[in-house]
């Protein structure tokens, strides 16, 4: 789950990790009022989406007096802002943040992960901060310096201080930036984020140390945990079928091929994508139905992925185990008699009753084309999604 960057700001507040003062604005009126409530002489109006690249896509401006603000506010609100990571139908603004206008000296990047190779919270490090990261990381990817933090002690004194100095936060400025690390690091740990950022982290004038951006993802499995953080989702920043699609309890991603999939378990899912594309075709979605899917979340599932226009054929492969492949056969027919299905339809069933489920497909009437195997039932979706 993402949030935006005045809600990561607030997680930041919280955890010692410094911002500049600013508010949230839904409105012009509620822009110009932040100004005034935040005074001083220099604003930022920044555009709030779920999206980096703002900066360089016209989503943030400074603004000099409060006449500016307004300008600037009535301009970003309601429009749509592309940047390299919203893709090119861009997203639609409809909150802003206004904030004191920073005094930026140097600005430096900071960011956590979890390294897959050694299985640790990672920070990294450039001293390369603001709009271009993805071209250092590209082409000078030395700049890029990178601490794997051992969970039992958490981010060390020496560590941050060193990161610190690699990347250029002057002398004075160095313990400052130890403490803003560790606090960063506590923030990634103890908020189950999958990723935290900071691009850029500012030295000031004179010589603070601030988060001036903030970008948080959370891990989905977490979120029971972080009921405060769960309140911070925004909805308008979601893919509709998605949303849907969790209301059925539906592990549902959109992509943008066209044959949608229906799978239950995750494992069987990404091999069933990754064997339409060996044969040539390209996945409409993502979707595991789970273990325990009833002839109603079939249903469902069923419908959401007819929602999406592009879908040209549907492939259902299930591994019948704890869940019985008659208990799916049923759930096909029911959902493809409801949904008046007029796609092609391949199934691939295996595992437990899997002679019943044929039988029940077989009876049911539908043009069903049944599959053998894998390979088999991937070949004849992509097959059918060419109208072959
Ligand atoms: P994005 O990463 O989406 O482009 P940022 O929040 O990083 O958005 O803002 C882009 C750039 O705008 C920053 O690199 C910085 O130069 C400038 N900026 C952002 N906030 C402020 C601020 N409060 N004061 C001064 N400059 C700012
Ligand atoms: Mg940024």
């Amino acid at each position: 789950m993402n949030i935006h960057e005045y809600q990561g700001k607030e997680i930041f507040r919280k955890y010692g990790v410094p911002t500049p003062r600013g508010i949230a604005a839904f409105s012009v009126p509620e822009a110009v009022k932040a100004a005034n409530e935040l005074g001083g002489k220099v604003w930022v109006v920044k555009a709030q989406i779920h999206a980096g690249g703002r900066g360089k896509g016209g989503g943030v401006k400074v603004a000099k007096s409060i006449a500016e603000v307004e300008q600037y506010a009535k301009q970003l609100l309601g429009m749509t802002l592309i940047t390299h990571q919203t893709g090119p139908a861009g997203k639609l603004v409809k909150r802003l943040y206004i904030e004191e206008g920073a005094d930026i000296k140097k600005e430096l990047y900071v960011a956590m992960v979890v390294d897959r190779v050694t299985q640790r919270a990672t920070l990294m490090a450039s001293s390369e901060g603001g709009m271009d990261i993805e071209e250092v990381a590209h082409n000078t990817p030395e700049k890029i310096h990178r601490v794997a933090i051992d969970p039992g002690t958490g981010l060390k004194d020496a560590e941050a201080e060193g990161i610190a100095r690699k990347i250029g936060v002057p002398e004075g400025s160095v313990a400052q930036a130890r403490d803003l690390l560790k606090n960063f690091y506590k923030v990634f740990d103890e908020e189950d984020c999958s990723l935290a950022e900071i691009n850029p982290l500012i030295v000031t004038g004179d010589g603070k140390v601030i988060a001036l951006d903030a970008k948080l993802n959370f891990d989905s499995n977490a979120l029971y945990r972080h009921k405060d953080v769960v309140a911070y989702r925004d909805l308008d920043e979601e893919d509709a079928a998605e949303i849907e699609a969790s209301k059925f309890d539906l592990t549902y991603i959109s992509l943008d091929g066209n044959i949608g999939c229906l799978v239950n378990g995750a494992g069987l899912a990404m091999a069933t994508m990754d064997t339409i594309k060996l044969y040539g075709g390209s996945p409409a979605n993502f979707l595991d139905v789970g273990g325990g899917a009833t002839a109603e979340k079939v249903t469902e599932a069923f419908k959401i992925m007819l929602k999406n226009p592009e879908v040209k054929a549907i492939l259902v492969n299930i591994f019948g185990g704890i869940m019985k492949c008659d208990t799916i056969a049923n759930g096909v027919v029911t959902a493809a008699k409801q949904v008046a299905l007029k796609v092609p339809l391949v199934v691939r069933l295996e595992g437990t009753n899997v002679e019943l489920g044929k039988q029940i497909l077989k009876d049911s009437g539908l043009p069903i084309i049944s599959a053998s195997n894998m390979g088999d039932a991937a070949e004849k979706a992509v097959a059918a999604a060419k109208g072959k």
